[in-house]
């Protein structure tokens, strides 16, 4: 029996994985997909997250970051980061890094879609594979999530508040992204807003810039056969629904400083989605089954720090473990993405807000101070 299986050879999965195997812990990771495994992901490391890597000894290749730039149709806001830089890095690189650190410590990766799970005491199994403790790093939709949250749900439990079933009717976002070979025109992350949508643009080399779209969609009305919302963009298929690649074009086209930017610029990467993005998950603990990463509960791209936040979690959760203490992991977890996830969901709140929203790239532009201290509060979380 090994101690650890994580399920989900994703950046957060792997770097749990390395984190398990750096405490002296025996950890196997399963992911169906061949690396480098790609993803819709606005692909900007916080400079956190490259300290944090690094400590793990994972170096990607990327084109460094100097900050963020606001941007709308008439205003515009730089803030610098203050400690070191980040990085841009296309997500190939980021798990080819992660993925060539896993192999180095001598972690198995089984080419292995999990469907089915068991937990009993003093062992969990899946894959079959026996394991003392099992992590859940399958993203956004997991399926371990989904089945540990149905199967925890007791008879008669008292139906929604009034909050979480407003919440649950709100319009869901998603996300689109597609590289553009272009020389990077800054070393900031732009961010350009729309009163409904953002448009993400993170150089990630000499001459390829990332631009990711993130905007809200209506909720379907009914949930689909298979019991998930209609709407949901699953993480494991390649690429986005195949109405959203005119989708993409149509959207960018509320971006008119952006897309002369990109004049004449070849794609460099296929259409990619993902959402929706929100995923309310109520614990990461269950018996010997954790969750981490994407699927122990999402907020929004809107900041660009779940790489960081994932990587902190991968981290407390290994310290946990080694410590044979895994209910403490629900804390560390609160503390590891407590600060990035309030400030993402009240930044969301306030853009989404009739006269905030409008003001947000104004104020940030007439306040580069507190804009610089908030942006640094995200990157550094
Ligand atoms: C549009 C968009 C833009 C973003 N921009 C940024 C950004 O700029 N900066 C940033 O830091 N973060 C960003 N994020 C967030 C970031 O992409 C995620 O937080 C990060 O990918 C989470 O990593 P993960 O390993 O938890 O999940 P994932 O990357 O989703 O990996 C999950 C892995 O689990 C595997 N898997 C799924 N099901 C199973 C199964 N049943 N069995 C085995 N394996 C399975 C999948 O194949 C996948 O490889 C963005 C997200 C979106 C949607």
């Amino acid at each position: 029996m090994i101690d650890v299986l994580v399920v989900g050879g994703g950046p957060v999965g792997l770097a749990t994985a390395i984190c398990c195997a750096r405490a002296g812990l025996s950890v196997t990771v399963t992911e169906p997909r061949t690396a480098p495994v790609d993803k819709a992901c606005g692909e900007g490391v916080m400079p956190a997250a490259v300290r944090r890597l690094a400590a793990l000894g994972v170096n990607p290749e990327g084109f460094p970051l100097r900050g963020i730039r606001y941007v709308d149709a008439a205003h515009q806001a730089d803030a610098r980061f203050r400690h070191g830089h980040g990085l841009g890095v296309r997500r190939t690189a980021l798990h080819a890094a992660l993925a060539a650190r896993a192999a180095a410590l001598g972690i198995p990766v089984l080419p292995v879609k999990v469907t089915a799970f068991a937990q009993d005491a003093d062992h969990v199994t899946a894959a079959g594979v026996e394991a003392r403790y099992l992590v859940a790093a399958d993203g956004l939709h997991s399926m371990i999530r989904r089945t540990l949250e149905r199967d925890s749900r007791t008879p008669g439990t008292p139906g929604q508040s009034r909050s979480s079933a407003a919440r649950d009717r709100a319009p869901q976002r998603y996300g689109l992204r597609r590289h553009y070979r272009v020389a990077p025109w800054s070393d900031l992350v732009e961010v350009h807003w729309t009163p409904h949508a953002e448009a993400y643009v993170t150089p990630v080399s000499p001459d390829v810039v990332g631009v990711a779209l993130l905007f809200a969609k209506p909720r379907p009305d009914r949930p689909s056969a298979a019991g998930h919302p209609a709407a949901t963009w699953q993480e494991a298929s390649d690429r986005a629904p195949d109405d959203e690649s005119g989708d993409f074009k149509t959207r960018l086209s509320a971006f008119p400083a952006l897309l002369d930017r990109l004049a004449g610029a070849d794609p460099a990467s296929e259409l990619r989605g993902a959402g929706p993005m929100r995923q309310n998950v109520r614990r990461r603990v269950y018996g010997r089954v954790l969750l981490v990463g994407d699927a122990s509960g999402y907020v929004d791209a809107l900041t660009g720090e779940g790489l960081g936040v994932g990587l902190a979690q991968a981290d407390a959760l290994a310290a946990c473990l080694a410590a044979g203490r895994p209910a403490a992991y629900e804390r560390a977890w609160r503390r590891a993405s407590g600060p990035a996830w309030r400030f993402t969901a009240g930044l969301l709140w306030s853009r989404n807000q009739p006269l905030l929203g409008e003001r947000l790239v104004p104020f940030a532009q007439y306040f580069p101070r507190i804009f610089t201290t908030l942006v640094n509060h995200v990157a550094e979380a």
